[in-house]
């Protein structure tokens, strides 16, 4: 008995110094940085059981450990607008640094659906919003196929609705938010018959679940009206009718040339009490479906583009009015790059502290792979434009921030802090580099070595590890619990 009692002591005593010392995964010697604590210093970090356990200057002991000299380990980073939810954006993702990508800005058309598919197949951390564009194709009787996010130009997307479409397309989006929906996501310019009170009664129901809209404004260009001041006006009012917290997706290609005056817009709107958001990508052009009604008669005048600033990505062909006919009128969705903005505007509006990263990703343009790289290389390293902390915290914590309107499950991402998940980007702040052109949009970044998505690793020295499938769903709180894997 005697004999017995001592074993077991030993096996219990030996069980703690394991579970006190041994961690899955350390990172060794990094530049570890966390742009909520201000932590800037090299440490050791412990990874257990998919958390950040341990972050110290002492020695760590764990099952692996890597040697992360020289090397920056920061959060991994959250995009807040990413269409492309494919296998082979998520490689490139991944390899920018990524390890949350969310379809916000539309939605997908079925989230039940969505997240049904990225169960146990998705390598980072993924969620949708409820999507207004869908539920609106759905009330006019012409639900949206297939993985399309966009309706092609038609009634669904031309006419104002009539009383009993909009009460369909309201209990569709409250469906929608029950299966985890995070958000109402509208793509106002992609629905030119919705009314302003149909924006503002969509508004009242993201409220109503204390949830926020995110917006792909009503009309981009100079001309009134229809301008882009007026677009940011309309949604700002939205929300300080409805009191839902209000994030205005791309502020770059949705406000052009006033870009500027957007933001101060957004400024002033934060500093009268509202909750207004925005984000931006570092390209100097668009991308999006040539049968939507983006491009309804009159997109001339309206963007102030014509048909040679639109781009086929596959060939990099510009269009003419014969070759713009054919494709607007094909029953395909061919997707074209507008080159809509210039690069010295580019240049002021990324580094704006109301700027968060967040890249529009979608095969063929190259903002899929390259965002956030791009940020790093163009405007820490080359230009000095933003501080390296200052760009990650855009990258990072911002966009968790604004997740934590939609979930709690946000406060743990973000963040390179003891208790917070343990997704996390180690790169190289020396070579950090995008790599993607218009010409060749899928060539991944170069810099990330380590890429850890709930305490998996996905990227290993700069490689992507095959077959593991770690990502997370996020859900609203209209889902009964939290999905994992
Ligand atoms: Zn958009």
């Amino acid at each position: 008995m005697h004999k017995l009692i001592c074993t077991l002591s030993l096996l219990v005593l030996s069980a703690t110094l394991v579970s006190a010392q041994q961690y899955d995964l350390v990172f060794q010697g990094g530049r570890v940085m966390d742009p909520e604590t201000g932590l800037d210093a090299v440490r050791n970090l412990g990874i257990r059981d998919g958390k950040i356990v341990r972050i110290s200057a002492d020695p760590l002991t764990g099952r692996r450990v890597v040697n992360a000299a020289g090397l920056v380990v920061a959060p991994g980073f959250i995009d807040l607008h990413q269409h492309g939810q494919d296998l082979a954006s998520q490689r490139v993702k991944a390899l920018d640094g990524v390890t949350t990508a969310l379809e916000l800005e539309i939605g997908a058309p079925d989230v039940a659906a969505f997240l049904k598919a990225k169960q146990g197949t998705s390598l980072i951390n993924y969620g949708s919003a409820a999507s207004h564009v869908a539920a609106r194709a759905l009330a006019f009787g012409t639900p949206l196929s297939g993985i399309d996010i966009l309706p092609k130009s038609g009634d669904a997307t031309n006419l104002p609705a009539a009383p009993e479409q909009l009460a369909k397309m309201k209990q569709r989006l409250y469906s929608e938010l029950d299966a985890g929906g995070l958000a109402v996501g509208m793509g106002i310019q992609y629905v030119p018959g919705a009314t302003r009170s149909e924006v503002i009664d969509v508004f009242r129901l993201a409220a109503s679940r204390g949830l926020p809209v995110y917006t792909h404004v009503r009309s981009a260009g100079r001309g009134e009206p229809g301008s882009s001041i007026e677009s940011v006006s309309e949604v700002i009012g939205a929300a300080a009718i409805s009191g839902a917290s209000l994030h205005i997706v791309h502020i770059n290609s949705s406000c052009g040339f006033d870009a500027l005056e957007c933001l101060s817009m957004i400024e002033g709107a934060r500093a009268r009490g509202l909750d207004v958001t925005t984000e931006a990508y570092p390209y100097i052009a668009g991308m999006t479906a040539i049968n939507s009604a983006l491009f309804n008669p009159g997109w001339q005048q309206k963007l102030g583009i014509s048909y040679d600033s639109i781009m086929l990505p596959e060939t990099g062909e510009r269009l003419t009015k014969e070759r713009f006919d054919e494709l607007h009128n094909s029953t395909t969705t061919h997707f074209v790059v507008t080159f809509t903005n210039t690069q010295e505007l580019i240049d002021k509006i990324i580094p704006n502290p109301l700027i968060m990263i967040a890249s529009d990703g979608l095969e063929g343009h190259p903002r899929n792979a390259g965002t956030y790289s791009r940020v790093l290389a163009r405007y820490v390293r080359e230009k000095g434009t933003i501080s390296l902390m200052d760009a990650l915290r855009k990258m990072t914590l911002m966009p968790a921030e604004m997740l934590e309107r939609s979930t709690p499950a946000a406060r743990h991402m973000g963040r390179l802090q003891e208790g917070a998940d343990a997704d996390i980007v180690v790169f190289d702040p020396a070579t950090i580099a995008d790599h993607a052109t218009f010409k060749d949009p899928m060539l991944p970044s170069v810099g990330v070595h380590y890429l850890v998505v709930g305490g998996t690793v996905v990227v290993d020295d700069g490689k992507i590890v095959p077959d593991v499938f770690p990502g997370r769903a996020l859900l609203g709180p209209g889902a009964a619990s939290v999905m994992h894997n």
